[in-house]
């Protein structure tokens, strides 16, 4: 099974989730069982007692899960059906932890980050995954905050325990205009910064601009984030969001992503999942 991780930096509301969504939109074009998962680093157990003018609507799932808007995109662009195990949180998992703690289920050990929340939250996404051919999992927040360090650290394992090949990792930033309009990339050289100050190096970069990327623009970004250019993707404003999975095809993201993944753009055989 091949795992995609979707991070953020610069700042939130980016379109990370609609980045996530359109990349496994085309994998599922391509023939693929794609399957989603979001991940909230906030304590609530799930975004149900969540104020939707803070927050946003809250997403009813089939099961009666309550989550976040996010998931809501998952279903549409990939046409799946999620339940409450594919929106995985901080208090979700805090909680079982420390359920398991009075049970007595760590025999005595000292309960930590690392490695129990941190087995809890990787052991979360694989089950999430079981069946699909392939898994985005996407982490909410930006790389730098507190709150989603027990997710990347948990995403840094994760990249060890897996195949090579089994495991990608899409870096989605900010690419802002100065004044006289010239594309930055400071502050994606930043969050890539800091992305490799916990051990994660992208695989993938994908700007958010209002324009697509110019090409020295995605020199730049190769250049100082060690990917090669044609790792580097637009995400340019769109009227529609449904537009977005055609527009980084036309960038051969998909093709990019099935390359690095080995898949060779035919579905997998059900006995090599
Ligand atoms: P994040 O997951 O980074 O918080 P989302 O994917 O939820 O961000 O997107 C934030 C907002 O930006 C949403 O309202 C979404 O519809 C919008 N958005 C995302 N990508 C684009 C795009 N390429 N063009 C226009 N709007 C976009």
């Amino acid at each position: 099974r091949k795992f995609i991780f979707v991070t953020g930096g610069v700042m939130s509301g980016l379109g990370k989730g609609i980045t996530a969504a359109s990349t496994g939109r085309l994998l599922s074009n391509a023939g693929f069982d794609v399957t989603a998962v979001k991940v909230d680093p906030y304590l609530n157990v799930d975004a149900g007692t969540m104020n939707p003018y803070e927050h946003g609507e809250v997403y009813v799932l089939k099961d009666g899960g309550e989550v976040d808007l996010d998931l809501g995109n998952y279903e549409r662009f990939l046409g799946v059906d999620m339940t409450s195990d594919h929106n995985i949180t901080t208090g979700k998992t805090y909680q079982h932890v420390i359920e398991r703690e009075r049970a007595g289920d760590y025999l005595g050990k000292t309960v930590q980050i690392i490695p129990h929340v941190t087995d809890d939250i990787k052991r979360r996404i694989r089950e999430a995954a079981d069946g699909s051919d392939v898994c985005i999992v996407e982490i909410g927040g930006t790389v730098g905050d507190i709150e989603s360090m027990p997710f990347l650290e948990a995403l840094r394992q994760f990249a060890h325990e897996e195949d090579e090949g089994d495991f990608l990792l899409t870096h989605v930033t900010l690419v802002p205009n100065s004044k006289n309009g010239e594309q930055k990339t400071k502050p994606t050289q930043h969050s890539v910064k800091e992305l490799r100050s916990i051990g994660l190096q992208p695989d993938v970069l994908v700007g958010r601009n209002e324009e697509h990327l110019e090409q020295a623009t995605k020199a730049k970004i190769a250049q100082f984030c060690d990917v090669p250019t044609e790792a580097v993707f637009s995400n340019p404003d769109v009227e529609d969001i449904y537009h977005v999975p055609l527009m980084v095809e036309d960038e051969g993201l998909d093709e990019f992503v099935m390359e690095r993944l080995d898949l060779t753009g035919e579905a997998l055989p059900k006995a090599e999942r």
